[in-house]
């Protein structure tokens, strides 16, 4: 019997059972109410017991409703995006412990209110002496145990060792985040970030990980090719004030010079932005502290490449707040500039007197340096496009990565906040000089230029494949099932992929070598999972971003995992993975 089968029929057991305890509950009040009135206790512990038969009785149709709703789900999209069943990769069980907590995570995110209130409720319980360690275990076992790899670089190995294992890759980072209370400068955080140095603690833990990375790769890989273990930065963790970032940014957007067509905020990066480092003189916005703090980040992020380009491992910087965006953006290219060196083409003469070109491919891997593109935001097109001139013309090689953003409702909310304050003094977040918000409102408008951006850039990979060192590296991160059949798609349309009668697509090296593809750890396995089976190439072609650090420390990026799963509630996205956990569990406990 099939899963769906089983849980349809033990879903109507359960309906007639609740109709059932109701009628006989009736039944019985009835007859009691004819007879002498049970004692207080016995009828407050009946009362008690009836809550609990109830609350299970309600718990397991809603279960089983998920269950049945999540198989018949999943028929359809195997239906949808069909692969041969013998490319399917033969996968060890997920543990039975996994899926019920899968399934408790994202019922908790289902629920756009207890999202909501979440931080509040365990600020409260993590107040009161006792509760705290209580509030920990809990979240250490659901959204942590979910959502994070472990403690430590090290802690985390055995999943990076389970992923590759299905030919999976990962994105590494150690998982500092800012919250925006503390980034307007009203967060407690803010004092003690600057006395203990935990900006510094995060530029050293980022050396180590570049190092985990490079060894678990050493054994793994030879050379500098299909090297898949990269490291994600977030530069509001590497300075003790996130405010200097914002600072920047406002002046940068206040001095670049006007361009024709104009592009929206957060606008395009110019090499000179960080020539404010090293004037004599301090303007604008920027404090002399600032200019302090910023000429630090940018040694530090020299010391960070540098080891990373010995290594041979990847670094992806983050994209963040519109409001720290034009300084990140500057710092990205400042470092893609330096770091991304193509070899140049040397010139020698032939027999006949003719001049050829020889190109010495690059000793290190590239692009080494890969900067995000969040569509969401209006400029991204032209962004893009002007990225994509700007390094053909600047000689280096241009990494990007493309997300939706994961900061919607806040970069509403900001926008909306100085938009009707008609009060110069309040302290607003958002820096846009524009009317519009610098996001997209609808939807369909992100959808959209995330899958033109995906158009361009497969167009661009494709013009590079041949070149001995790649111009271009992609990493398209998406959750999005149409987005992520569009790149498949695309690369089979532009000659990219090639595919069999299976539907599996086979890609070259050439190729792997400057796509891959990526989703979080603990969200939407059963696309990684169809990726994986779908496009076959030497070495990984999707990757897992994977955070990991202390539970005190990974607690902002929980609780936006948490509400980024609650703003693409729209599409449905955690009903969907609670539906699919409810039907996993029944068709393992068939098995
Ligand atoms: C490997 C990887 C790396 C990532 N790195 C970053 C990063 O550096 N910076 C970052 O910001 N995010 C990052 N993300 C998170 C990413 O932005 C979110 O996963 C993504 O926004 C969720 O969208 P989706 O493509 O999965 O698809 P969907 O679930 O289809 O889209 C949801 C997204 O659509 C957008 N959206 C929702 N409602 C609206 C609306 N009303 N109007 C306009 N747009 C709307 C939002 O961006 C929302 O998050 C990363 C994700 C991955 C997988």
């Amino acid at each position: 019997m099939s899963s769906c089968a089983l849980a349809s029929r033990l879903l109507t057991r359960s309906r007639s059972t609740a109709v059932h305890t109701s009628r006989s509950r009736r039944a019985r009040a009835a007859s009691t109410t004819s007879t002498a009135p049970p004692s207080d206790r016995s009828s407050f512990f009946r009362l008690t017991a009836l809550g609990f038969v109830s609350a299970a009785g309600a718990g397991t149709y809603v279960f089983l409703r998920d269950a049945r709703a999540g198989a018949e789900e999943l028929a359809a999209l195997n239906e949808r995006n069909p692969v041969g069943t013998t490319a399917k990769r033969e996968r060890p069980l997920t543990p039975l412990s996994t899926l019920i907590r899968t399934y408790v995570v994202y019922s908790f995110c289902s629920v756009p209110a207890l999202v909501d209130w979440a931080p509040g409720i365990l600020a409260a319980l993590s107040a009161v002496p006792g509760l705290k360690q209580v509030t920990e275990a809990v979240v250490r076992a659901t959204f942590f145990n979910q959502f994070v790899g472990g403690d430590t670089a090290e802690d985390a190995l055995p999943l990076i060792e389970e992923l590759r294992a299905q030919n999976t890759g990962c994105l590494f980072a150690y998982s500092v985040e800012v919250d925006e209370t503390e980034a307007a400068g009203h967060g407690p955080a803010q004092e003690s970030r600057a006395v203990t140095s935990v900006h510094k603690q995060v530029v050293r833990e980022t050396l180590h990980c570049i190092d985990v990375a490079a060894d678990y790769e050493d054994k793994h890989t030879t050379g500098r090719t299909g090297r898949r273990t990269w490291v994600a930065i977030k530069l509001s963790a590497m300075v003790p004030d996130a405010e200097s970032l914002r600072r920047l940014s406002q002046y940068l957007v206040s001095t670049r010079p006007r361009v024709n067509p104009p592009v929206a905020f957060p606008g395009c990066p110019l090499p000179t932005d960080l020539d404010v480092l090293s004037s004599p003189s301090v303007t604008g916005t920027l404090t002399q502290r600032d200019i302090a703090v910023l000429r630090e980040l940018r040694e530090d992020l020299l010391v960070i490449c540098t080891r990373a380009q010995a290594r041979g491992v990847r670094l992806i910087f983050d994209a963040e707040y519109s409001w720290y965006e034009p300084a990140i953006d500057a710092f990205t290219l400042d470092m893609m500039r330096h770091f991304n060196k193509v070899p140049q083409r040397t010139k020698k003469s032939s027999w006949f007197g003719s001049v050829r070109q020889l190109e010495q491919p690059s000793k290190t891997v590239q692009p080494l340096v890969y900067a995000t593109y969040q569509a969401y935001l209006r400029r991204t097109p032209e962004y893009l496009a002007q990225s994509i001139a700007a390094a053909r013309d600047g000689g280096y090689s241009l990494g990007v990565k493309l997300v939706r953003g994961a900061y919607h409702p806040h970069e509403v909310a900001a926008h909306s906040a100085v938009a009707s304050s008609s009060d110069q003094s309040t302290h607003s977040l958002s820096i846009s000089p524009d009317a519009e918000p610098p996001v997209w409102t609808e939807k369909a408008d992100s959808d959209a230029r995330y899958n033109a951006c995906v158009r361009e850039l497969i167009a661009a990979v494709r013009a590079d494949v041949g070149n001995a060192t790649p111009t271009i590296g992609v990493l398209f991160g998406t959750h999005n099932w149409e987005s992520a059949n569009l790149i498949v798609d695309e690369l089979v349309r532009q000659g990219l992929g090639q595919p069999d009668a299976q539907g599996v697509v086979h890609v070259g090296d050439e190729v792997a070598e400057r796509v891959t593809m990526g989703q979080l750890y603990g969200m939407t396995a059963a696309l990684t999972n169809y990726l994986v089976d779908r496009i076959h190439s030497s070495s990984p072609f999707v990757i897992k971003y994977i955070p990991y650090g202390q539970l005190s420390e990974v607690m902002p990026y929980l609780s936006r995992r948490a509400i980024e799963n609650k703003s693409v509630l729209g599409n449905g996205t955690a009903q969907e993975e609670r539906r699919r956990a409810a039907a996993e569990i029944v068709a393992r406990i068939l098995r």
